[in-house]
């Protein structure tokens, strides 16, 4: 099985799932994480309908954003300052932002460029120390800390959960959801419809995401990896 047949069957799993789960299927948005593949896996991506991609490296979404302009390119990894130009020159949507000193200067180089650089901040859920983003605690302080830069648009959340147990990535997706929905409640309705995304769940958890509300899955080795054909 190539690229285009396995981002095909992911594709038509995402929408079946989010109708089993009683959504609109075009409220989840897959989008394929392309940071194991060369341009010419991106090219077979896109062959078969692809139209959002993310990367973790700053040179890789420069790059793979030049080749490919047609296509929505996330910033899926972590922030270092001084990339911070080559990444808000190439993200359709940066989804994870945890500092406030990064806002800044996201802040500051969207303006340069003539943009509102839309982000997520990454929250770290289950509180694991190998993991990055804001604790739940410090999510309003960091949307505080966002709400007078003028050119960044914060709409949403993102998290990661433990890896190998269903039932622990469930209630961690859960936990986002409320999270998310407790804040859009003490926000006006204007500014609650733009913070409405939320990006969780990968290739071995996406399927509980759905469930809990996902409105963004990232999903590389089930679309890229032939080690996934045998899966199923
Ligand atoms: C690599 C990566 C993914 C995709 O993981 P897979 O297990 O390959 O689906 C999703 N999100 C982030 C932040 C990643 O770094």
């Amino acid at each position: 099985m190539g690229i285009e047949a396995r981002y095909q069957r992911v594709a038509d799993q995402v929408a079946h799932l989010a109708q089993a789960a009683g959504r609109d299927p075009r409220e989840v948005r897959l989008l394929a994480v392309s940071k194991t593949v060369g341009l010419d896996g991106v090219r077979g991506a896109l062959d078969a309908g692809a139209q959002d991609f993310g990367e973790n490296r700053p040179d890789s979404i420069l790059e793979k954003h030049q080749a490919f302009p047609q296509a929505k390119w996330h910033f899926i990894g972590n922030i270092q300052s001084r990339r911070i130009p080559d990444i808000v020159k190439s993200a359709a949507l940066v989804h994870s932002l945890y500092q406030v000193s990064h806002a800044v200067k996201i802040n500051e180089t969207a303006e340069r460029l003539g943009k509102v650089q839309d982000v997520l901040v990454e929250v770290n859920v289950s509180g694991e120390q190998s993991k990055s983003g804001v604790s739940p605690e410090e999510l309003g302080a960091l949307l505080q800390a966002c709400e007078p830069l003028s050119h960044v648009r914060v709409r949403g959340c993102m998290t990661m959960a433990p890896r190998g147990d269903a039932a622990v990535a469930r209630a961690c997706f859960e936990d986002l959801a409320s999270l998310q929905a407790s804040v859009r409640k003490g926000m006006d309705a204007q500014r609650a419809a733009v913070f409405n995304e939320l990006s969780m769940g990968m290739s071995e958890d996406w399927q509980e995401a759905v469930f809990a509300g996902a409105t963004i899955v990232r999903i590389g080795r089930a679309i890229f990896d032939d080690a996934f054909d045998e899966v199923e």
